[in-house]
């Protein structure tokens, strides 16, 4: 017995409870003594008692009925109660008491060593049960924490599969970008390499070479195209594209659409096949605020699989407009798209089984950079096709506030293609290592009669610049045999600070174009380089 320990003693003789009380006078406990069943219940209502001796035979509240009701009392629940009596001494008043709740029974007159033995025996095990109740309470505690361990565990092990599924993910990417792109690279270079030696070839006439120079055009520009996806999608892929909202004249976007897919479709053989373009004049036309270069890019690359997938018939192009959006549409009467495909295409590198008469090329990305760039202007992107009949891709586009039919500013620059400089008082330094590329600059400005210095290396360009004072602008590439365009810009800048430098690279990366500002640049021009938007560029810094 190591707890102090309490007892209540009830008897309604105040003689027998003194002497009662005294049996205990020796023991470690705290006697506590009632001469009724009510003053009991009091008692009991106030303190956890570890056990009570309970007479029965008591006036207005006997102890059966005691015990009943201290047996409600929630935390005499399972104290030990004893019944003591010297009347209900049968055995079936032992057997109504301990029915009732009592643990023991004993006759009047009592025992004192019987009693302090039985009532020793009761603490014991009471005090056991206490410390039984603890340590149920602590393993509780201690199973919450090990249940709260196990969830984190859980949950850690559910980020780390994420985590893997996603690093699978991406080396699987990497694969299958390798494996696509090897195979769609190869296509077009053999081709060129292919018309390139046959052209050179003095056995095959002049006619046939006209028709092979124009593969070797169209290979590479099939070529350029992929590396452009290549490098959208990788964009797309890292979040780095940005989006500039302005408002785009829809209507003229469509027409220039109308005009160069009629162009391509020339040259790609395409000729019979009808462009449409499909308008609901009826309703004002408005101009929608969002990205115009992205817009284009969407309906090209729609049109542009319309035509690809489509060998007689229609391809029809338009939009609809309602109260909150405008939805595009690019219809075809081509191949269409089986049922089962129609989801998947819209997923990276997802191609459908073709027909084995209209064998395109194509990495399989075009849908995917699509389906990004609408969400990333806030419409969706759907398609409905039947195999054999055609296919119609639609897509909306939102209408907000800012898209009122006031906003007249559009944002499509044009580039006009009667450029006619006469810069024959110019000259201009080209920095190129490339002599292949260092002649096609000097063919386009050939007709501008402008004078032009060429350096095959960054130090030369700075010799020349020092030697000749009458350099307008230089056109300068970057990735140079000696050191690279930039060092040599900031070594021209130094001889002649105001001297306009136009970069001129392979190079099409976002970040290289901010760090050519950084480095004292004045222009950025990608390569392969279009004729009329350098002569445009240059023409912002010479006088003609
Ligand atoms: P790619 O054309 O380079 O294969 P896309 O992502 O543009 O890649 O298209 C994915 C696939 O969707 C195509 O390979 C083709 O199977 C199917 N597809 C796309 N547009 C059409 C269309 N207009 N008609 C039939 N099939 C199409």
């Amino acid at each position: 017995m190591e707890l102090p320990h309490s007892i209540l003693i009830v008897d309604d003789n105040k003689t027998y409870l003194v002497g009662l009380k005294h049996i205990f006078s020796l023991m470690p406990v705290v006697i506590d003594t009632a001469l009724s069943g009510f003053e009991a219940i009091k008692l009991a209502k106030a303190n956890a008692y570890s056990l009570i001796l309970l007479d029965i035979q008591m006036p207005e509240m006997d102890g059966f009925e005691t015990l009943r009701q201290l047996r409600l009392l929630p935390w005499h629940e399972f104290t030990p109660i004893i019944l003591i009596s010297a009347v209900y001494t049968e055995d079936l008043d032992k057997i109504k008491g301990i029915q009732t709740g009592a643990v023991d029974f004993i006759p009047k007159p009592v025992n004192p060593d019987i009693l302090r033995a039985k009532v020793k025996v009761f603490l014991d095990l009471e005090e056991n049960r206490y410390k039984l109740n603890a340590l149920v309470k602590e393993l509780k505690v201690k199973n919450r924490l090990l249940t709260e361990e196990i969830d984190k565990g859980l949950q850690i092990a559910k980020e780390l599969e994420i985590a893997r599924a996603k690093a699978e993910k991406a080396s699987e990417y990497k694969s299958q970008l390798l494996v696509n792109m090897s195979h769609e690279i190869r296509t077009p270079v053999n081709s060129i390499l292919g018309f390139a030696d046959l052209i050179t070839n003095p056995a095959v006439a002049t006619k046939d070479k006209e028709k092979y120079l124009q593969y070797v055009t169209n290979s590479s520009q099939n070529l350029l195209f992929l590396i452009d996806e290549i490098l959208e999608h990788s964009r797309l892929e890292a979040g780095e594209l940005k989006i500039t909202i302005t408002p785009v004249d829809i209507m003229g976007l469509c027409s220039e659409l109308l005009d160069s897919f009629d162009n391509i479709k020339l040259k790609t053989g395409k000729d019979k096949i009808l462009l449409n373009l499909e308008i609901d004049t009826s309703k004002p036309l408005i101009h929608l605020n969002t990205d115009s270069q992205r817009l284009r890019q969407i309906l090209s690359n729609l049109i542009n699989n319309a035509f690809k997938y489509t060998s007689s018939g229609f391809v029809n192009f338009g939009f609809v407009q309602n109260e909150t959006e405008i939805e595009f549409f690019v219809k075809d009467s081509g191949i269409g798209v089986a049922p089962e495909d129609l989801d998947e295409i819209f997923n990276r590198f997802k191609r459908a089984e073709h027909n084995p008469d209209l064998m395109e090329s194509g990495a399989g990305l075009g849908l995917s950079i699509s389906k990004n760039l609408v969400e990333l202007l806030g419409g969706k992107i759907w398609v409905n096709s039947t195999i054999g009949e055609g296919s119609e891709f639609r897509f909306t586009l939102p209408l907000n506030e800012f898209n009122s039919k006031n906003d007249t500013q559009s944002s499509i620059v044009q580039i006009d293609s009667s450029l006619d400089f006469d810069w024959s008082s110019h000259t201009i330094l080209i920095v190129e290592d490339e002599e292949l590329n260092y002649l096609f600059l000097r063919e386009g400005l050939r007709l501008t009669g402008i004078s032009i210095l060429w350096a095959r290396k960054s130090q030369d360009s700075i010799d020349l610049v020092k030697a000749h004072p009458e350099i307008d602008l230089v056109l300068m590439d970057i990735q140079m045999p000696d050191f690279d365009g930039y060092q040599a810009t900031r070594m021209i800048k130094l001889i002649r600070p105001n001297l306009p430098v136009l970069v001129q690279t392979a190079c099409a990366m976002a970040e290289e174009k901010i760090k050519s500002v950084r480095e004292g640049c004045q222009e950025f021009i990608t390569k392969p380089i279009n004729r009329l938007l350098l002569l445009k560029t240059m023409s912002k810094y010479l006088i003609h």
